[in-house]
């Protein structure tokens, strides 16, 4: 058998007889780096940290076996759990002397999720766990510090309210209720910013957001310490099957059944006050991969603040002035992480009272671009070799490399209205949405948007999803807006402070220039400039380079890109077509290095000018001799188009697949050009009618298509045949020294019968051309494999064919009995209750089709060894399937031109991780 494919969903084990829930980081550390699956991402890396001596606050983690146990069991826990994370909390307790709801000194505790791949802002966190109000005052006197402990507890309240008790905004225009209070007492207080309250301030504070919690649930916010730990761990384990998360792990492919893992840890401050501070940092620039110290802080802060861009942060480098010392300690975490991990960072630090300590750290998220960036100068710092380094760039994040820019001139005339961050690089533009909703209904009526809000929670995620670029006139450069962007490749300027929003009158400002919802807007993402108007694009500096408009040495990102791209091509053994029907696409994809055309769709020559004419000419015809006389006036411009695609692929193997659609598709619909074309071929307007009807078919993707048609009109065979061998002599006959390499494809067969039919009239027509023309022409015949038929009697046809090429869009459809154009009113809801973890068309369903595919792998080679394989659905683009591919022993993969270059390097990443 070929290699049975396995997908990424390895499954936990299930828990044993004295199973370990807990596991503990600080002075005793359980776990390490490797741990992820049962750790999580964030747990894992905590142990990590503790055990390499990095200042971490203590804490302990709830593994995702947990969370297994706590879907399968109707949201309870195991029986052993309540005691181990007693004792865990006891061992925090010891070792930092304080105590859990212990008036004194009290101990407080952060609860966070963290699964095995990071889900950024998709789960839920708890800060300030454990105050109530007599913990409250036990903090004030410890602290010395009134304000700040009524600082922790209104947050606690906020987010505990927010997130386990579900006191939320109701509508999309509606605000958080928590903040409308907040507001309104900063309006009454006459401060702008939250550090200004005072004590008392927040002492109100504090009572409001209870009042607003009783009202809104009517239950009281909970005092006792234990109560409130396990509703936090309930909603966090609970939000991993919250809309966004679903959402999220549809987008990249995380399996429902991996789970999250719960992080309790002992709180560390960064609102102090002004000897504190809190932060995120990024051991290189993630939105250009560039090697600086990059990221933002703010003084007096907690975390929050910064992810949820309540205020607009610090750029890093000003805590060299502000706070030298801390500085100091942070630059030097900076390089041991990245040594350490081997990998561009993304961590989170606290300074209290001038200590610094780190929260988390896992690999930051980063743009395609950063990506590739990164990877080249970590190798060339030899932080990593090449291997690692092509395995560390998504495939996808290729693309990034090749999307379109403002073009130049365009730019020149374009009025910038305002500046803010750059956050994800590229060119966007669009109109203006202001909630996620509105993208979405946009762009379901086919225009662009550019999301524009204040700031984006992760309920925006399917607006951002649906729109070309997000603005945000609040937040830093790692709000969430900016780590989601950068992370869905999204063009992004967040935190200008200079544009206003306002959502009731449905306005963007700028200074003097006021923009409705639905106008035209223009960001660039990596200058943070933001423009009035659309503004026209152009092609990335690598396109310009290929097409010779731009110098090589005068592209760093070409530079990058070829280093890729040579690495790739070294470890592949995939070979990379493409799917191209004109010589320009051709050209484009052997430019981005295809090795040959997997699949032609000749009906795709039929559409231009005169020839849909004819082509309808030959669909009405009657009988044959009228057929024939259309068809010969069809040849010369088929010949013609092969000529320009052998040409363009010099020698390169050319996969031409014959006329494949149900013939109806060509007739016009409506009357008006039905009767211009009953004038045009002298027929009455009733023929045309008649002919049509008489054509009808109920299910025409399972009817007279494919290999039917050329076994029920032999001349079209003849006449698609004559055409490829004729511009094949044409070429070798004539002066220039290109080479042909004709590859004839036989579509939707089932049957050996089918192929050998076709193939009779293939090689007789060969036969003629030879002969007439006096010329040797080299060519297969082979068939694709795109209904399950062909799959199981593999071994059957493979005795007819020199190759298979998998149709994996037609085997998706009649393997899972679902048409390729109508999934639109069920695929929502399958989405949302995973099942389908991908869409099917997109991304090959390994466990069933890829089954079907297997077989037919090992029955064909069975019956003729050397039997060439490929695919051309469109699953040859996905990095995925191309893995998948690669584990099957197929020969090529087929795409489209613009995913040539992503093939490739997914074709090296299976290569490497199948090793
Ligand atoms: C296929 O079915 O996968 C295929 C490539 O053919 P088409 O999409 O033209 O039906
Ligand atoms: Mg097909």
């Amino acid at each position: 058998m070929a290699r049975a494919a396995s997908k990424k969903t390895s499954k936990k084990s299930s828990p044993n007889r004295n199973p370990k829930f807990v596991y503990a980081f600080g002075k005793k550390t359980d776990g390490n780096a490797n741990m992820r699956e049962l750790l999580g991402g964030k747990g894992a890396n905590l142990a990590e940290m503790a055990s390499i001596g990095l200042p971490v606050p203590p804490g302990f983690t709830i593994s995702t076996e947990v969370c297994t146990y706590f879907y399968e069991h109707g949201r309870q826990y195991p029986k052993s759990l309540e005691k181990d994370v007693k004792s865990a909390i006891a061992s925090i307790e010891s070792q930092l002397k304080k105590g859990f709801g212990g008036r004194s000194n009290p101990l407080l505790v952060s609860v966070r999720s963290g699964a095995r791949d990071s889900m950024p802002g998709m789960m839920d966190t708890i800060l300030n766990l454990g105050l109530n109000d007599e913990t409250v005052e036990g903090l004030a006197e410890v602290s010395g510090n009134s304000r700040f402990a009524w600082d922790c507890y209104r947050r606690f309240i906020q987010m505990y309210g927010d997130v386990v008790m579900g006191v939320q905004a109701r509508t999309e225009e509606e605000e958080d209720p928590f903040h409308v209070i907040l507001e309104k007492l900063k309006k009454r207080a006459g401060v702008s910013v939250d550090s200004d309250l005072t004590s008392g301030n927040l002492r109100e504070l504090v009572n409001r957001y209870k009042a607003l919690i009783l009202k809104r649930t009517r239950s009281a916010f909970p005092q006792d310490v234990m109560e409130q730990l396990w509703g936090a761990v309930g909603a966090v384990f609970g939000s991993w099957k919250n809309e966004r998360a679903i959402l999220y792990r549809q987008q990249y492919g995380i399996p429902a059944e991996w789970g999250t893992a719960v992080n309790i840890q002992a709180m560390v401050f960064g609102n102090a006050g002004e000897t504190s501070a809190t932060g995120v940092a990024f051991t290189r620039d993630p939105a250009n991969g560039e090697k600086v110290f990059y990221g933002e802080y703010l003084i007096n802060a907690q975390g929050e603040d910064v992810v949820a861009g309540v205020r607009t942060p610090q750029p890093i480098s000003h805590l060299a002035t502000s706070m030298p010392k801390s500085f100091k300690g942070l630059e030097q975490v900076r390089s041991k992480l990245e040594r350490h991990f081997k990998d561009m960072q993304d961590f989170e630090f606290t300074i209290e009272n001038g200590r610094l300590f780190i929260l988390q750290t896992r690999h930051g998220k980063r743009t395609g671009l950063a990506a590739v960036r990164i990877a080249v100068e970590m190798q060339r710092e030899r932080l990593m070799n090449q291997e690692t380094a092509l395995l560390k760039i998504p495939a996808e994040s290729i693309d990034s490399l090749l999307v379109p820019v403002f073009d130049p001139k365009a730019l020149k005339a374009a009025i910038v209205i305002a500046k803010g961050l750059p956050a994800g690089p590229g060119a966007a533009t669009g109109r203006i949405a202001f909630t996620a909703a509105t993208a979405e209904i946009e762009t379901r009526k086919g225009n662009k948007v550019v999301l524009c809000r204040t700031e984006t929670s992760p309920d925006d995620l399917k607006g951002m999803l649906h729109s070309q670029g997000i603005l945000t006139s609040r937040g830093g450069v790692s709000s969430h807006a900016a780590l989601v962007a950068r992370q869905l490749g999204k063009v992004c300027v967040c935190g200008a402070g200079d544009i206003s929003i306002n959502y009731e009158k449905r306005t963007l400002t700028a200074g003097k220039v006021v923009l409705n919802e639905g106008d035209y807007i223009s960001i660039d993402g990596s200058t943070g400039a933001i423009y009035k108007g659309l503004i026209e694009s152009a092609d990335s500096e690598v396109k310009r380079v290929l097409e010779g408009s731009l110098r090589p040495k005068s592209s760093y990102t070409y530079e990058l890109f070829q280093t890729v791209m040579k690495w790739a091509d070294k470890h592949r053994s995939l070979k990379i077509r493409t799917n191209a029907d004109t010589p320009g696409m051709a050209q484009q994809a052997v430019a981005f290095g295809a090795e040959g055309i997997g699949l032609c769709r000749t009906e795709h020559m039929f559409f231009d000018g005169d020839r849909i004419d004819y082509m309808r000419q030959m669909i009405l015809a009657v009988d044959e001799v009228q057929r024939r006389a259309a068809l010969k006036k069809l040849l010369p411009f088929q010949r013609k188009d092969f000529v320009g695609l052998f040409k363009a692929m010099n020698g390169r193997p050319v996969t031409i697949r014959l006329l494949d659609p149900p013939l109806h598709e060509f007739l016009p619909h409506d009357d008006v050009v039905r009767r211009q074309l009953a004038e045009k071929l002298g027929v009455p307007f009733d023929f045309v009618i008649d002919r049509i009807k008489a054509l009808h078919e109920e299910n025409p993707m399972l009817g007279c298509r494919g290999c039917r048609l050329g076994i029920l009109y032999p001349e079209i065979t003849e006449m698609q045949t004559r055409a490829i061998f004729e511009a094949a002599a044409q070429i070798i006959r004539g002066k220039s020294k290109v080479k042909v390499n004709p590859e004839i494809m036989i579509p939707l067969v089932g049957f050996r019968e089918e192929l050998a039919d076709q193939l009779r009239t293939v090689h007789r027509i060969a036969q003629e051309v030879m002969k007439s023309r006096k010329v040797k022409i080299n060519y297969t015949v082979g068939t694709m494999v795109e209904v399950p038929r062909a799959a199981i009697t593999a071994d059957e046809i493979a005795q007819e064919a020199d190759f298979f090429s998998f149709g994996t869009n037609d085997l998706t459809q009649t393997t899972l009995g679902l048409s390729r154009d109508d999934m639109g009113l069920f695929y929502d809801e399958y989405q949302r209750k995973e099942i389908y973890s991908q869409n099917p068309f997109a991304s090959l369903d390994q466990t069933g089709v890829g089954k079907i595919m297997e077989f037919a792998v090992d029955s064909g080679r069975s019956a003729k060894k050397d039997l060439k394989l490929g695919i051309c659905g469109e699953h040859a683009g996905d990095p995925s399937s191309i893995d998948f591919c690669h584990r099957l022993g197929l020969n090529y993969v087929s795409c489209s031109p613009p995913r040539v270059p992503i093939a490739r390097l997914a074709a090296a990443q299976a290569k490497l991780r199948n090793r």
